[in-house]
Protein backbone atom coordinates (compact mmCIF):
# COMPACT_ATOMS: atom_id res chain seq x y z
CA UNK A 1 0.00 0.00 0.00
CA UNK A 2 1.46 3.36 -1.16
CA UNK A 3 1.86 6.28 1.38
CA UNK A 4 -1.09 9.16 1.26
CA UNK A 5 -0.49 11.76 -1.15
CA UNK A 6 0.81 15.01 0.75
CA UNK A 7 -0.90 18.36 0.76
CA UNK A 8 0.10 20.03 -2.23
CA UNK A 9 0.06 17.18 -4.46
CA UNK A 10 -1.29 17.16 -7.76
CA UNK A 11 -3.60 15.32 -9.13
CA UNK A 12 -4.07 14.58 -12.96
CA UNK A 13 -7.54 14.42 -14.35
CA UNK A 14 -8.25 13.24 -17.82
CA UNK A 15 -11.52 14.84 -19.37
CA UNK A 16 -12.72 18.21 -18.36
CA UNK A 17 -16.11 18.26 -18.31
CA UNK A 18 -18.32 18.79 -15.06
CA UNK A 19 -17.40 15.80 -13.10
CA UNK A 20 -13.67 17.03 -13.50
CA UNK A 21 -14.69 20.15 -12.32
CA UNK A 22 -16.58 19.27 -8.80
CA UNK A 23 -13.66 16.84 -8.68
CA UNK A 24 -11.31 19.71 -9.17
CA UNK A 25 -12.85 21.62 -6.59
CA UNK A 26 -13.29 18.68 -3.95
CA UNK A 27 -9.19 18.12 -4.43
CA UNK A 28 -8.82 21.63 -3.44
CA UNK A 29 -10.66 21.21 -0.39
CA UNK A 30 -8.41 18.75 0.43
CA UNK A 31 -5.16 20.55 -0.40
CA UNK A 32 -4.74 19.05 -3.27
CA UNK A 33 -4.09 20.45 -6.85
CA UNK A 34 -5.60 19.18 -9.87
CA UNK A 35 -3.98 19.25 -13.56
CA UNK A 36 -6.33 18.62 -16.03
CA UNK A 37 -6.16 17.03 -19.50
CA UNK A 38 -8.88 17.83 -22.13
CA UNK A 39 -8.76 18.07 -25.82
CA UNK A 40 -11.70 20.00 -26.03
CA UNK A 41 -13.44 22.96 -23.83
CA UNK A 42 -12.67 22.40 -20.48
CA UNK A 43 -15.34 23.72 -17.82
CA UNK A 44 -12.87 22.08 -15.51
CA UNK A 45 -10.29 23.93 -16.21
CA UNK A 46 -11.79 27.25 -14.59
CA UNK A 47 -11.24 25.91 -11.47
CA UNK A 48 -7.68 24.10 -11.72
CA UNK A 49 -4.17 24.45 -11.10
CA UNK A 50 -2.83 23.68 -14.69
CA UNK A 51 -5.09 22.49 -17.73
CA UNK A 52 -2.97 20.93 -20.71
CA UNK A 53 -5.52 21.08 -24.10
CA UNK A 54 -4.39 18.39 -26.16
CA UNK A 55 -5.31 15.47 -27.75
CA UNK A 56 -5.89 12.06 -26.51
CA UNK A 57 -3.50 10.78 -28.85
CA UNK A 58 -0.50 13.29 -27.96
CA UNK A 59 1.99 11.39 -26.89
CA UNK A 60 4.63 14.21 -26.10
CA UNK A 61 1.09 16.09 -24.36
CA UNK A 62 0.53 12.76 -22.29
CA UNK A 63 4.09 12.64 -21.25
CA UNK A 64 4.47 15.90 -19.51
CA UNK A 65 1.32 15.97 -18.17
CA UNK A 66 1.88 12.41 -15.92
CA UNK A 67 5.11 13.61 -15.20
CA UNK A 68 3.29 17.19 -13.88
CA UNK A 69 1.35 15.03 -11.70
CA UNK A 70 1.54 12.47 -8.49
CA UNK A 71 -1.17 10.40 -9.49
CA UNK A 72 -3.84 10.04 -12.48
CA UNK A 73 -7.29 9.74 -12.60
CA UNK A 74 -10.66 9.89 -15.40
CA UNK A 75 -13.70 11.29 -15.78
CA UNK A 76 -13.47 10.21 -19.56
CA UNK A 77 -13.54 6.54 -19.74
CA UNK A 78 -12.68 6.36 -23.92
CA UNK A 79 -8.91 6.98 -23.75
CA UNK A 80 -7.14 5.05 -26.05
CA UNK A 81 -4.92 1.93 -24.82
CA UNK A 82 -2.02 3.07 -26.19
CA UNK A 83 -2.38 6.38 -24.26
CA UNK A 84 -3.20 4.80 -21.10
CA UNK A 85 0.36 2.05 -21.29
CA UNK A 86 2.45 5.15 -21.71
CA UNK A 87 0.71 7.56 -18.97
CA UNK A 88 1.10 4.50 -16.58
CA UNK A 89 4.06 3.58 -17.37
CA UNK A 90 4.55 6.94 -15.99
CA UNK A 91 2.22 7.28 -13.06
CA UNK A 92 -0.41 5.10 -11.25
CA UNK A 93 -4.12 5.53 -12.83
CA UNK A 94 -6.79 5.42 -10.49
CA UNK A 95 -9.36 3.26 -10.83
CA UNK A 96 -6.77 0.98 -12.41
CA UNK A 97 -7.26 -0.57 -16.13
CA UNK A 98 -9.04 -3.40 -15.72
CA UNK A 99 -12.04 -1.14 -14.48
CA UNK A 100 -11.71 0.70 -17.80
CA UNK A 101 -11.27 -2.40 -19.94
CA UNK A 102 -13.97 -3.86 -18.46
CA UNK A 103 -16.51 -0.51 -18.34
CA UNK A 104 -15.90 0.72 -21.84
CA UNK A 105 -16.83 -2.33 -23.77
CA UNK A 106 -20.70 -3.32 -23.56
CA UNK A 107 -19.58 -6.95 -24.55
CA UNK A 108 -16.28 -7.50 -22.21
CA UNK A 109 -18.57 -5.48 -18.92
CA UNK A 110 -21.55 -8.42 -19.46
CA UNK A 111 -19.55 -11.10 -19.52
CA UNK A 112 -17.34 -9.93 -16.01
CA UNK A 113 -21.25 -9.38 -14.66
CA UNK A 114 -22.44 -12.40 -15.57
CA UNK A 115 -18.75 -14.36 -14.49
CA UNK A 116 -19.54 -12.88 -10.87
CA UNK A 117 -22.42 -14.23 -11.00
CA UNK A 118 -24.48 -11.61 -11.11
CA UNK A 119 -27.60 -10.88 -13.57
CA UNK A 120 -28.07 -8.87 -16.55
CA UNK A 121 -30.06 -8.48 -19.42
CA UNK A 122 -30.06 -11.59 -21.48
CA UNK A 123 -27.20 -10.53 -24.18
CA UNK A 124 -25.87 -11.40 -27.68
CA UNK A 125 -22.73 -10.71 -29.31
CA UNK A 126 -23.53 -8.75 -32.35
CA UNK A 127 -19.84 -7.88 -34.05
CA UNK A 128 -21.05 -7.06 -37.40
CA UNK A 129 -24.94 -6.22 -39.79
CA UNK A 130 -24.51 -10.23 -40.47
CA UNK A 131 -24.55 -11.38 -37.29
CA UNK A 132 -27.89 -9.77 -36.07
CA UNK A 133 -30.61 -12.05 -37.85
CA UNK A 134 -28.79 -14.80 -35.10
CA UNK A 135 -28.33 -12.40 -32.21
CA UNK A 136 -32.25 -11.67 -32.96
CA UNK A 137 -33.32 -15.16 -32.94
CA UNK A 138 -31.61 -15.74 -29.76
CA UNK A 139 -32.74 -12.42 -27.80
CA UNK A 140 -36.16 -11.98 -29.09
CA UNK A 141 -37.99 -8.88 -29.26
CA UNK A 142 -38.38 -6.44 -27.53
CA UNK A 143 -34.54 -6.15 -27.62
CA UNK A 144 -32.28 -3.18 -27.93
CA UNK A 145 -29.21 -3.01 -29.89
CA UNK A 146 -25.95 -1.06 -28.30
CA UNK A 147 -22.31 -0.20 -29.88
CA UNK A 148 -20.06 -1.81 -27.70
CA UNK A 149 -17.92 0.90 -27.18
CA UNK A 150 -18.79 4.74 -27.23
CA UNK A 151 -22.40 4.87 -26.01
CA UNK A 152 -23.44 6.97 -23.39
CA UNK A 153 -27.11 9.00 -22.46
CA UNK A 154 -28.79 6.09 -24.81
CA UNK A 155 -26.56 7.05 -27.67
CA UNK A 156 -25.71 4.58 -30.55
CA UNK A 157 -28.78 2.26 -29.78
CA UNK A 158 -31.51 1.27 -31.24
CA UNK A 159 -34.44 -0.82 -30.22
CA UNK A 160 -35.98 -3.47 -32.09
CA UNK A 161 -39.70 -4.61 -31.89
CA UNK A 162 -39.59 -6.97 -34.66
CA UNK A 163 -37.13 -9.89 -35.14
CA UNK A 164 -37.23 -8.86 -39.07
CA UNK A 165 -36.11 -5.37 -38.18
CA UNK A 166 -33.05 -5.05 -40.09
CA UNK A 167 -31.20 -1.64 -38.48
CA UNK A 168 -27.74 -1.60 -37.53
CA UNK A 169 -25.38 0.74 -35.15
CA UNK A 170 -23.29 1.17 -37.72
CA UNK A 171 -20.27 -0.50 -35.25
CA UNK A 172 -19.86 -3.69 -33.19
CA UNK A 173 -22.66 -4.40 -31.36
CA UNK A 174 -24.45 -6.34 -28.83
CA UNK A 175 -27.90 -7.06 -28.82
CA UNK A 176 -29.58 -6.90 -25.06
CA UNK A 177 -33.22 -8.32 -24.27
CA UNK A 178 -34.97 -5.57 -23.13
CA UNK A 179 -35.99 -5.92 -19.17
CA UNK A 180 -39.16 -5.27 -17.85
CA UNK A 181 -38.28 -3.21 -14.91
CA UNK A 182 -40.30 -1.30 -12.09
CA UNK A 183 -37.53 1.12 -11.18
CA UNK A 184 -33.91 2.14 -12.28
CA UNK A 185 -31.50 2.57 -9.63
CA UNK A 186 -28.18 3.61 -9.03
CA UNK A 187 -25.55 2.48 -6.21
CA UNK A 188 -22.30 4.76 -5.61
CA UNK A 189 -19.99 2.50 -4.38
CA UNK A 190 -16.33 3.47 -3.16
CA UNK A 191 -13.48 1.67 -2.47
CA UNK A 192 -9.77 2.51 -0.64
CA UNK A 193 -6.62 1.63 -1.56
CA UNK A 194 -6.43 -0.63 1.72
CA UNK A 195 -9.70 -2.51 0.35
CA UNK A 196 -12.26 -0.67 2.65
CA UNK A 197 -15.57 0.06 1.17
CA UNK A 198 -18.42 2.19 1.93
CA UNK A 199 -21.54 2.98 -0.48
CA UNK A 200 -24.15 5.54 -0.60
CA UNK A 201 -27.70 5.01 -0.21
CA UNK A 202 -29.01 3.70 -3.45
CA UNK A 203 -30.88 6.36 -5.72
CA UNK A 204 -34.14 6.07 -8.32
CA UNK A 205 -33.63 7.23 -11.29
CA UNK A 206 -35.97 9.03 -14.12
CA UNK A 207 -34.49 9.13 -17.35
CA UNK A 208 -36.13 11.09 -20.24
CA UNK A 209 -35.22 10.54 -23.71
CA UNK A 210 -32.03 8.59 -22.53
CA UNK A 211 -30.53 11.05 -20.52
CA UNK A 212 -30.65 11.45 -16.80
CA UNK A 213 -33.28 13.83 -15.50
CA UNK A 214 -33.49 13.34 -11.63
CA UNK A 215 -32.42 11.08 -9.01
CA UNK A 216 -33.95 10.09 -5.80
CA UNK A 217 -33.15 9.07 -2.18
CA UNK A 218 -34.31 6.99 -0.85
CA UNK A 219 -35.27 5.38 -3.88
CA UNK A 220 -38.53 3.28 -2.03
CA UNK A 221 -37.27 0.34 -2.93
CA UNK A 222 -37.57 -2.51 0.02
CA UNK A 223 -34.77 -2.73 2.16
CA UNK A 224 -33.75 -6.26 1.54
CA UNK A 225 -33.33 -5.08 -1.89
CA UNK A 226 -31.13 -1.98 -0.98
CA UNK A 227 -28.76 -4.21 1.14
CA UNK A 228 -28.77 -6.83 -2.08
CA UNK A 229 -27.70 -3.19 -4.31
CA UNK A 230 -24.91 -2.84 -1.84
CA UNK A 231 -23.64 -5.84 -1.60
CA UNK A 232 -23.28 -6.33 -5.44
CA UNK A 233 -21.86 -3.30 -5.88
CA UNK A 234 -19.16 -3.68 -3.35
CA UNK A 235 -18.48 -7.70 -4.68
CA UNK A 236 -17.83 -5.46 -8.28
CA UNK A 237 -15.54 -3.12 -6.67
CA UNK A 238 -13.68 -6.24 -5.39
CA UNK A 239 -13.25 -8.44 -8.10
CA UNK A 240 -11.84 -5.44 -9.70
CA UNK A 241 -9.46 -4.16 -6.64
CA UNK A 242 -10.90 -1.46 -7.75
CA UNK A 243 -9.95 2.25 -5.62
CA UNK A 244 -12.62 4.78 -6.37
CA UNK A 245 -15.97 5.69 -6.57
CA UNK A 246 -17.54 3.82 -9.07
CA UNK A 247 -21.06 3.96 -9.96
CA UNK A 248 -23.58 0.86 -10.78
CA UNK A 249 -27.04 1.39 -12.52
CA UNK A 250 -29.12 -1.38 -12.13
CA UNK A 251 -32.75 -2.92 -12.89
CA UNK A 252 -35.50 -3.71 -10.19
CA UNK A 253 -37.14 -6.06 -11.44
CA UNK A 254 -39.87 -8.74 -10.05
CA UNK A 255 -37.03 -11.47 -9.98
CA UNK A 256 -34.86 -9.12 -8.17
CA UNK A 257 -31.61 -7.14 -8.96
CA UNK A 258 -30.60 -6.76 -12.80
CA UNK A 259 -27.10 -5.02 -13.35
CA UNK A 260 -27.62 -2.41 -16.61
CA UNK A 261 -23.96 -1.06 -16.61
CA UNK A 262 -21.09 0.14 -14.53
CA UNK A 263 -19.31 3.42 -14.53
CA UNK A 264 -15.52 3.57 -13.07
CA UNK A 265 -15.88 7.15 -11.57
CA UNK A 266 -18.48 9.61 -10.03
CA UNK A 267 -21.52 9.05 -11.40
CA UNK A 268 -24.13 11.70 -12.48
CA UNK A 269 -26.48 9.94 -10.10
CA UNK A 270 -24.29 10.49 -6.81
CA UNK A 271 -24.62 14.71 -7.14
CA UNK A 272 -27.10 14.00 -4.18
CA UNK A 273 -24.73 13.22 -2.38
CA UNK A 274 -23.92 16.81 -2.53
CA UNK A 275 -26.53 17.66 -0.29
CA UNK A 276 -27.09 14.68 2.03
CA UNK A 277 -23.96 13.46 2.93
CA UNK A 278 -20.88 14.96 5.13
CA UNK A 279 -18.45 13.27 2.45
CA UNK A 280 -19.79 13.99 -1.25
CA UNK A 281 -19.02 11.25 -3.95
CA UNK A 282 -16.02 13.94 -5.38
CA UNK A 283 -14.24 14.06 -1.84
CA UNK A 284 -15.36 10.21 -1.62
CA UNK A 285 -13.28 9.71 -4.86
CA UNK A 286 -10.24 11.91 -4.10
CA UNK A 287 -9.98 10.55 -0.97
CA UNK A 288 -9.64 6.89 -2.38
CA UNK A 289 -7.18 7.67 -5.16
CA UNK A 290 -5.17 9.69 -2.98
CA UNK A 291 -4.58 7.19 0.20
CA UNK A 292 -7.05 8.69 2.41
CA UNK A 293 -9.50 6.99 4.52
CA UNK A 294 -13.10 7.01 3.03
CA UNK A 295 -15.12 9.08 4.51
CA UNK A 296 -18.59 8.16 5.65
CA UNK A 297 -21.58 7.68 3.25
CA UNK A 298 -24.51 8.09 5.52
CA UNK A 299 -27.45 9.64 4.14
CA UNK A 300 -28.54 12.19 6.62
CA UNK A 301 -31.33 14.13 4.25
CA UNK A 302 -33.43 13.01 1.76
CA UNK A 303 -32.74 14.52 -1.51
CA UNK A 304 -33.93 15.21 -5.18
CA UNK A 305 -31.04 15.99 -7.66
CA UNK A 306 -32.63 17.16 -11.11
CA UNK A 307 -30.56 18.29 -13.93
CA UNK A 308 -30.23 21.31 -15.93
CA UNK A 309 -30.44 19.63 -19.23
CA UNK A 310 -30.72 22.39 -22.78
CA UNK A 311 -33.18 25.39 -22.14
CA UNK A 312 -33.72 24.50 -18.34
CA UNK A 313 -31.16 27.06 -18.14
CA UNK A 314 -34.24 29.41 -18.84
CA UNK A 315 -35.51 28.81 -15.46
CA UNK A 316 -32.61 30.00 -13.85
CA UNK A 317 -33.80 33.14 -12.34
CA UNK A 318 -36.72 31.44 -10.86
CA UNK A 319 -34.07 28.92 -8.86
CA UNK A 320 -31.97 31.65 -7.79
CA UNK A 321 -35.34 33.01 -5.81
CA UNK A 322 -35.68 29.55 -4.31
CA UNK A 323 -33.85 29.86 -1.04
CA UNK A 324 -33.86 25.86 -0.50
CA UNK A 325 -32.29 24.98 -3.97
CA UNK A 326 -28.41 23.87 -4.14
CA UNK A 327 -27.38 25.15 -7.50
CA UNK A 328 -24.46 23.41 -9.70
CA UNK A 329 -23.63 25.13 -12.74
CA UNK A 330 -20.77 23.62 -14.73
CA UNK A 331 -20.20 27.33 -16.84
CA UNK A 332 -20.00 25.69 -20.25
CA UNK A 333 -20.50 28.54 -22.49
CA UNK A 334 -22.94 27.59 -24.78
CA UNK A 335 -26.21 26.32 -24.18
CA UNK A 336 -27.69 23.07 -26.45
CA UNK A 337 -30.74 20.91 -26.38
CA UNK A 338 -29.70 17.86 -24.39
CA UNK A 339 -26.82 19.45 -22.80
CA UNK A 340 -26.33 18.75 -19.28
CA UNK A 341 -25.69 22.40 -17.90
CA UNK A 342 -25.92 22.06 -14.31
CA UNK A 343 -28.03 20.15 -11.51
CA UNK A 344 -29.92 21.30 -8.68
CA UNK A 345 -29.94 19.42 -5.26
CA UNK A 346 -33.48 19.94 -3.12
CA UNK A 347 -32.98 18.68 0.81
CA UNK A 348 -36.96 17.35 1.25
CA UNK A 349 -36.22 16.89 4.92
P1 LIG B 1 -27.74 2.69 -21.12
O1 LIG B 1 -27.05 3.60 -22.08
O2 LIG B 1 -27.38 1.26 -21.27
O3 LIG B 1 -27.63 3.16 -19.68
O4 LIG B 1 -29.30 2.81 -21.47
C1 LIG B 1 -30.01 4.02 -21.34
C2 LIG B 1 -31.42 3.75 -20.80
O5 LIG B 1 -32.14 2.90 -21.71
C3 LIG B 1 -31.45 3.00 -19.47
O6 LIG B 1 -31.29 3.88 -18.38
C4 LIG B 1 -32.82 2.36 -19.51
O7 LIG B 1 -33.83 3.31 -19.22
C5 LIG B 1 -32.95 1.98 -20.97
N1 LIG B 1 -32.45 0.61 -21.18
C6 LIG B 1 -31.19 0.29 -21.52
N2 LIG B 1 -31.04 -1.05 -21.62
C7 LIG B 1 -32.24 -1.59 -21.35
C8 LIG B 1 -32.73 -2.94 -21.31
N3 LIG B 1 -31.96 -4.00 -21.58
N4 LIG B 1 -34.03 -3.11 -20.97
C9 LIG B 1 -34.82 -2.04 -20.71
N5 LIG B 1 -34.42 -0.77 -20.75
C10 LIG B 1 -33.15 -0.52 -21.07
Amino acid sequence: MSDPLAPGAVIGILGGGQLGRMLSVAASRLGYRTHIYEPGAAPAGDVAHAVTNASYEDAEALRRFAEAVDVITYEFENVPADSLDLLESIRPIRPNRRALAVSQDRLTEKEFLRDLGLRTAPFADAASEKDLPAALKRIGVPSILKTRRMGYDGKGQIRFADVGQRDWTGAEAVLEGFVDFSAEISVIVARGIDGSVAAYDPGRNLHEGGILRTTTVPSGIPQAMVTDAVLLAARIAAALDYVGVMGVELFVTAEGLVVNEIAPRVHNSGHWTQAGCTVDQFEQHIRAIAGLPLGDGKRYADVVMENLIGQDMDRLPELLASPDVQIHLYGKSETREGRKMGHINRVLR
